[in-house]
């Protein structure tokens, strides 16, 4: 089914997306009465019954074996070769990959696009991309894109700052418009799993701007912070969530939302919930979704944990990759490597700054291998007379989110920082 739905789930249905989650309207659509399909025990372990919302309960895995016969369809190709595309031979084909250093694995894999128009997204969407001003898509949207709307599993290896946000972003939205409205108690229909909680900000953003000619609502689930607003956003019910594992673990075992409605998932920065132990979270969350949804795993890297989740976890995957295999440092950068003893490290280190705030505009961002080595570092330049704040994973997130600000907004332009900042700092 491709987007001949538009006439269906044209812009003036979605008008009815904003207030209302009674969804009269989902009866219009494919028919999908939840309590038919699940009992009020849900996916937890104490089936039968009315679940206890204030008794964390233990996720069990269903039993999908059984489940899957009654669960309703649900769309999942939205693609539609554009004419342009088509024309193209195997050899005009073969040159643009090699061009963008696209490596791609697996079969039936669509062609790539190379602009905008061919990408046959719904002009709700082509619109918002327009009005950003951007001249062409990334390498990773160009190939990405026709694999991710045309339903299937894939594997994206690129890095933060390739535009791979909007690789899933934007086919999650289409995704989201093809399917029945929320009803009340529903939880996502797309499901985001962010390492950290800035990377997940960067992803709401996206999401926030992105979806919203279509009144699709979002919400940030992560941990550090209290509870409170979060569940009250998950009850009044958003199409997307995005989420670092262990709140979401809380958020499901406490009943506040669930996983029933999820067709489409996204594990954001794979290697790095991996390195950062999320292994047994992810393999919870991922058990709790309806095997037959299409999961889409990004990751700068393609060590094999990674690759094991991917065997694990993802349907007969089709894989595109921009650049090398190896972590490679990205083009746009210049880079100059002092090697230099701990001695001369603060004299250098200063000089650098001098010369790079000549430039008033300039930001400077510092990163150290330590928590204690980012407060010394903060603390020398603050005595030397430095704008220097300090952000480390001991830090509490509202101190985490004040220093990103007042980075971000120029009031402290420089940031000494571990690597809980390396990636999903969006300026
Ligand atoms: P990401 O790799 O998703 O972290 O994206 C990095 C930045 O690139 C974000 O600020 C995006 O808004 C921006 N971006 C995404 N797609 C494009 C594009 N086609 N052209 C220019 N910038 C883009």
């Amino acid at each position: 089914m491709g987007f001949g739905r538009d006439q269906q789930y044209n812009k003036s249905n979605f008008n009815s997306r904003g207030g209302d989650f009674r969804g009269g309207r989902s009866s219009d659509r494919n028919s999908y009465n939840r309590d038919e399909q699940f009992n009020a025990g849900g996916f937890h372990g104490r089936s039968g019954g009315r679940q206890n919302y204030n008794q964390p309960q233990d996720l069990v895995r269903p039993n999908w074996e059984v489940e899957m016969p009654n669960l309703p369809p649900f769309e999942k190709n939205f693609y539609h070769e554009h004419e342009s595309v088509s024309k193209r031979d195997d050899n005009e084909i073969r040159e643009f990959r090699k061009e963008n250093e696209m490596t791609i694995t697996g079969h039936d894999i669509p062609k790539p696009i190379t602009n905008f128009d061919e990408a046959g997204f719904p002009d709700y969407v082509l619109e918002e991309v327009k009005a950003e001003g951007f001249d062409k898509p990334t390498a990773i949207q160009c190939q990405g894109w026709p694999m991710a709307l045309s339903g299937r599993d894939m594997i994206g290896v690129a890095a933060t700052g390739s535009g791979k946000t909007l690789s899933y972003c934007l086919p999650g939205i289409v995704h989201i418009n093809a399917q029945p409205l929320l009803s009340p108690g529903d939880g996502p229909i797309v499901l985001v799993l962010s390492p950290t909680r800035e990377l997940a900000v960067q992803i709401q953003k996206e999401c926030s701007k992105f979806g919203q000619s279509s009144r699709i609502r979002n919400t940030c689930v992560y941990g550090g912070v209290p509870r409170g607003q979060q569940i009250r956003d998950l009850i009044r019910g958003a199409e997307i969530v995005i989420a670092t594992p262990g709140r979401l673990i809380d958020m499901l075992e406490i009943g506040k939302t669930n996983l029933k409605r999820v067709t489409y998932l996204v594990l954001d920065e794979a290697d790095r919930m991996l390195d950062m132990g999320f292994e047994p979270q992810i393999r919870k969350i991922v058990d709790q979704i309806r095997p037959d949804r299409q999961t889409l795993m990004w990751s700068a890297t393609w060590p094999k944990e990674v690759q094991q989740l991917a065997r694990d976890y993802l349907n007969d995957p089709i894989q595109v990759q921009i650049g090398s295999l190896e972590l490679s440092a990205s083009h746009t950068i210049t880079q100059l490597v002092e090697v230099v003893s701990d001695f001369e490290k603060r004299d250098r280190l200063n000089k650098h700054l001098v010369t790079a705030s000549e430039d008033k505009e300039s930001k400077i961002l510092i990163f150290a291998s330590t928590k204690r080595t980012c407060d010394e570092i903060t603390k020398y330049l603050r005595e030397d007379g430095w704008p220097a704040l300090a952000i480390h994973g001991d830090k509490d997130q509202r101190e985490r989110d004040w220093v990103l600000q007042e980075f971000r907004d120029g009031r402290s332009p420089i940031m000494v920082a571990t690597d809980v900042a390396a990636r999903g700092i969006g300026m």
